[in-house]
């Protein structure tokens, strides 16, 4: 059993202290010498009273009662919470970049412009896109970013198109993104095999719509093997594709989707690049597009001049009011190195008129970034090709061993995911969300549950390539006991989990209502 760590408050004792002033060496004067009567407080701070170890100790047991990838098994899916390489946080925190100020003028950025730029190219490599922005701060941010650029693309056009299609099956953030830019959004249900109705898209994609919003591998862990001819309906009706790439790992390596005809892309650095996330910390969603949408992207666009051509090229660059926000006080100035050789010179160009403009502050969140492209660096072209296979293969040796024993409504192989279905659990007594509630008991975190909601009692198992068969092992058994649990006595999986901290909060009161402060 796993005790209960009080509030730091209870543990405070009147006039312990964490540390001890020298004595002060100037006059003492009252507070009201300096603030006005309204700015104090009428009485003292309730501030607890603890020394240094008191404190060391409280936070450091709160921080070990934090579930994570770093020390337990996670298979959410969709989440992809893959083990994160610790030499990527090495490498963000190298001072060359923590120090870097984003108003420092270019030539003092080379080195970063240069890794930003690097990362464009091998994101192109890897998508098959032909040009990307890294501004982007999430999925879902990449994803209006992505409208944002259809919307663009289609006034430019004249075309009045007011429709975005979005499949049942996706993720809750697409329909949200289309309609948060001003599209009507339409859902169309998947066929019997969990896939795009082929039938149904011919039939609602007319000429008002603007796009497809499609998620491949679809969030039933199945690739849509019909793209290709998906991507065609779209591109014959006159609209485009948008493929919500936030699964990537499941193709990385093996399959691009700029291949298979999808004009926007949009990547999830914190999922398929192992960058860290969850807690609302930072992600980054960079769009890659096709060369027709590339003129739309955000500025500015990291571009790189070989001297020969900089006079030229320089006299194009121009930024927001004329000036780059990394130049505040003049123009592109030419870097050379120390021998006077000529060499690559990185700038940002705003000279884009039918860029959408900013979506986020500078470059983004570019310590993201800098891990992404650690990992692809240390991965190498091969590292990048086992990623997908190992995540498709773990997520199949789960699938094998589980069917046995809970419903899989669709599909016979599946990518990096699957769903399973708790309804025949459900019916002896024990539902999905009491079968997520139990695996906390066995050390694991919870799967995904009840989405996509076109699986009733919906379980989505997301093991990731990092894992080993042990660990693969000893979900599996976990699994499989429960599910004989609820054959015999339900009521122990309900009555679960009894190893955490607290058992099962009013989810909403704990989310709307938190208890942060001592009274
Ligand atoms: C995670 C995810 C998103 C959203 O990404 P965020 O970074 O959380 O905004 C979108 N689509 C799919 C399929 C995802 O798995």
């Amino acid at each position: 059993m796993n005790p209960i760590e009080p509030l730091i408050f209870e543990k405070s004792s009147p006039g312990r202290r964490c540390f001890t002033l020298p004595a002060c060496d100037v006059p003492n004067k009252p507070l009201t010498n300096f603030l006005p009567q309204t700015m104090l407080r009428k009485q003292e701070a309730k501030l607890p009273e603890v020394s240094e170890i008191d404190v060391v100790r409280h936070f450091t047991r709160i921080s070990q009662k934090n579930f994570c990838v770093d020390t337990n098994f996670y298979p959410l899916g969709s989440c992809t919470m893959k083990y994160n390489p610790k030499i990527n946080e090495d490498a963000s925190c190298m001072e060359g970049f923590t120090k870097l100020h984003p108003y420092q003028p270019v030539e003092q950025c080379q080195g970063i412009l240069k890794l930003l730029y690097d990362f464009e190219q091998m994101l192109k490599e890897i998508s098959g896109m032909s040009a990307f922005t890294l501004q982007p701060a999430a999925g879902a941010h990449g994803e209006l970013t992505g409208m944002l650029i259809i919307r663009a693309y289609m006034e430019k056009k004249g075309a009045t198109r007011h429709k975005i299609i979005v499949p049942d099956s996706a993720h809750g953030t697409n329909p949200a993104s289309a309609a948060l830019c001003g599209y009507e959004v339409e859902a169309i249900p998947s066929n019997a095999e969990g896939l795009v109705d082929i039938k149904k898209l011919k039939a609602s994609f007319t000429r008002d719509t603007a796009a497809l919003m499609i998620t491949n591998p679809n969030t039933l862990g199945l690739f849509e093997k019909d793209i290709l001819e998906i991507c065609k309906i779209a591109h014959d009706a006159g609209g485009l594709v948008y493929c919500d790439g936030a699964n990537m790992n499941a193709l990385m390596g093996i399959a691009r989707p700029g291949d298979m005809g999808v004009d926007i892309l949009h990547l999830n650095l914190h999922k398929t690049f192992s960058t860290p996330h969850g807690g609302g910390g930072p992600g980054a969603g960079p769009i890659g597009v096709t060369e027709k949408l590339k003129p739309f992207l955000p500025i500015p666009r990291i571009e790189v001049l070989a001297t020969e051509s900089t006079e030229i090229a320089e006299e194009k660059i121009g930024g927001e009011n004329g000036r780059s926000p990394l130049l505040p006080h003049n123009s592109v100035s030419s870097v050379n190195s120390a021998a006077g050789v000529s060499q690559k010179k990185y700038v940002s160009n705003y000279d884009y008129p039918d860029s959408i403009g900013r979506v986020r502050a500078f470059y983004g969140h570019v310590g993201m970034m800098i891990r992404a492209y650690t990992y692809l660096l240390s991965l190498g072209k091969e590292g990048v090709c086992k990623t997908g296979e190992y995540a498709v293969l773990n997520a199949n040796y789960l699938r094998h061993k589980l069917k046995k024993h809970y419903d899989i409504p669709y599909g016979t192989t599946c990518m990096h995911e699957f769903v399973i279905s708790a309804r025949k659990q459900k019916e002896k007594g024990a539902s999905a969300l009491d079968i997520a509630k139990r695996l906390l008991d066995y050390g694991f975190h919870a799967p995904t549950i009840y989405f996509p909601l076109i699986v009733e009692e919906a379980m989505m198992i997301e093991p990731t390539e990092t894992e080993s068969r042990e660990t693969l092992d000893a979900f599996v058994d976990a699994m499989i006991q429960i599910a004989e649990n609820i054959e015999q006595r339900p009521e122990v999986v309900r009555n679960t989990p009894q190893t955490t901290p607290i058992g099962r909060p009013d989810e909403v009161k704990a989310a709307r209502e938190p208890k942060l402060k001592w009274e």
